[in-house]
C-alpha cells in the first residue's frame, strides 16, 4: 500500500482566509484593487517595518519593475547571487541585461561579500559598472547584510534584496527585505504564507512605490480617456488575492515558529548522525526556517549521499528536493559572467530539502527522521 504522501511545503490555511474572500465578493471587489489590496500592503508594512509596500502578481514581476525603475537598459550588467531560484535572475534578462553571478560563503549559503567586491572591480575594469546587486537569503537564512551594503556602498550601486523565501527573518530586530533600497517578497504557494500566487515589491520611498503601482496598473497617465507615456504592465495583485494574503498574515508569527520547530526536531532527532549536518544562524542572525535542509558531509561517511537519501524518502512518497542548483550552472545562462569559489556546485551536490511545511504533524516528522536513519543502518 502506498504511504500519505508527505509534501516538501504545502499551503496551510489559518481559517480567516474566507472572511477576506468573501467580503470581497459581497462588495464586489473582485478586481486587481480593493480594500483588500489595502490592508495587505499596511500588513505588510506593519509587519516588515518597510514603509511602503505594493501588492502585485509575483515576486518575479516585483524584481522586473524594481529593474525598469532603476533604469537598467539593455546591454547593461546586473549582479546576481548563483545559487537561487531562477526567478532571481530572469527579470535580468527581461530587461535585455547580462546576469553576473556571484558564488555564496559557507556560513550563511548566501551571497559572498569578499567575491562581490571582487566582481565588481573587475567588471568596472572590463568596461561596466554593474547597475544593481540581487542577494537572497536561502531558505530564509539571511545573507551578511552589514558586509554586502559595505560593499554595495563603496561603489554606489544599489540594491533589489530578493526576500521571497524570508518573509520573517531578520538580523538582530531588522527584518530582511528592508535593507536594500528595494526588498520583494513571494506569496508563491510553496511559500512560508500563500496568496495562492502573488509578490510584493517594499521600500522606504513612497515614490518608487507609487511608481511601481503606476507601472504594475499599465501606466496610465492621469486623463479620463487612456493615455499612456510610458510602457505598463499588468502585474497587480487581485483583491480576491490580497483576501488570502491578509487572512494569513493573521497566522504568520505561528508559521515561522512551527517551522523553525521542525528544523529543530530534524537537528535533534538526526543528531547522531555523523554525515549530516545542519546550518547553524550566525551570531545576531534569525531565519524563519523556510525549508529545512541538510548538508551530506561525505567526507564523514562516503557511502550514503544527498541522492541515497532522496530516494529512500521518495520510496516511502516523502518529497525531498536538491537544493537549488546555481545559476552559473544552468544551461540558458552558460554564457553569463560568474565569479565563484566552488561553494555553491559543494552545495548543490550534497544539500538536501527536507519537507518543512508549517502543516506537518509529529507523525510525520517521525516518518522523515525514521527513513533518514534507516538509510545510515
Ligand atoms: C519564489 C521565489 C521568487 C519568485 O517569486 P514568485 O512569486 O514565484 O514569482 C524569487 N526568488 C526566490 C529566491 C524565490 O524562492
Amino acid at each position: 500500500m502506498v504511504k500519505e504522501k508527505i509534501w516538501l511545503s504545502s499551503p496551510h490555511m489559518g481559517g480567516m482566509e474566507q472572511k477576506y474572500v468573501n467580503e470581497a465578493f459581497n462588495t464586489n471587489w473582485v478586481a486587481p484593487l480593493g480594500p483588500n489590496v489595502d490592508g495587505f500592503e499596511e500588513d505588510l508594512c506593519g509587519f516588515t517595518g518597510s514603509r511602503h509596500a505594493a501588492a502585485l502578481s509575483s515576486g518575479t514581476g516585483a524584481i522586473h519593475l524594481a529593474l525598469i525603475m532603476l533604469g537598467v537598459k539593455p546591454g547593461d550588467e546586473v549582479i546576481c547571487q548563483s545559487m537561487t531560484f531562477a526567478a532571481s535572475a530572469n527579470p535580468i534578462a527581461y530587461v535585455g541585461a547580462t546576469p553576473v553571478f556571484v558564488d555564496s560563503e559557507m556560513n550563511t549559503w548566501n551571497m559572498c561579500p569578499n567575491l562581490l567586491r571582487e566582481c565588481i572591480i573587475d567588471r568596472i575594469a572590463k568596461g561596466k559598472k554593474p547597475r544593481a546587486i540581487i542577494p537572497v537569503h536561502l531558505y530564509g537564512m539571511p545573507a551578511k547584510m552589514d558586509e554586502i551594503i559595505r560593499v554595495a556602498n563603496e561603489f554606489e550601486i544599489p540594491i533589489i534584496e530578493d526576500a521571497a523565501e524570508a518573509l520573517g527573518s531578520k538580523i538582530g530586530n531588522k527584518k530582511m527585505g528592508t535593507y536594500g533600497l528595494f526588498g520583494i517578497l513571494s506569496f508563491n504557494g510553496n511559500k512560508i504564507i500563500t496568496t495562492s500566487g502573488g509578490g510584493a515589491l517594499i521600500s522606504d520611498s513612497g515614490e518608487y512605490i507609487n511608481e511601481a503601482r503606476f507601472l504594475a496598473t499599465q501606466a496610465r497617465d492621469k486623463a479620463n480617456h487612456y493615455e499612456h507615456s510610458k510602457i505598463g504592465y499588468n502585474y497587480r495583485m487581485s483583491n480576491i488575492c490580497a483576501g488570502i494574503g491578509r487572512g494569513q498574515m493573521e497566522v504568520l508569527n505561528d508559521r515561522i515558529s512551527k517551522r523553525r520547530s521542525n528544523f529543530n526536531y530534524y537537528k535533534e532527532a538526526l543528531a547522531q548522525i555523523e554525515g549530516i549536518h545542519f546550518l547553524e544562524e550566525p551570531e545576531g542572525f534569525y531565519s524563519n526556517r523556510w525549508l529545512s535542509t541538510i548538508y551530506v558531509d561525505r567526507s564523514a561517511d562516503d557511502r550514503y549521499s544527498k541522492k541515497s537519501i532522496y530516494l529512500s524518502l521518495q520510496s516511502e512518497n516523502i518529497e525531498s528536493r536538491p537544493l537549488w542548483k546555481p545559476m552559473h550552472l544552468q544551461p540558458v545562462f552558460k554564457e553569463a559572467p560568474y565569479y565563484g569559489n566552488g561553494i555553491s556546485e559543494d552545495l548543490f551536490r550534497n544539500g538536501l530539502c527536507l519537507p518543512s511545511g508549517s502543516n506537518l504533524t509529529e507523525q510525520d516528522l517521525e516518518r522523515v527522521v525514521l527513513n533518514i536513519r534507516s538509510v545510515y543502518l
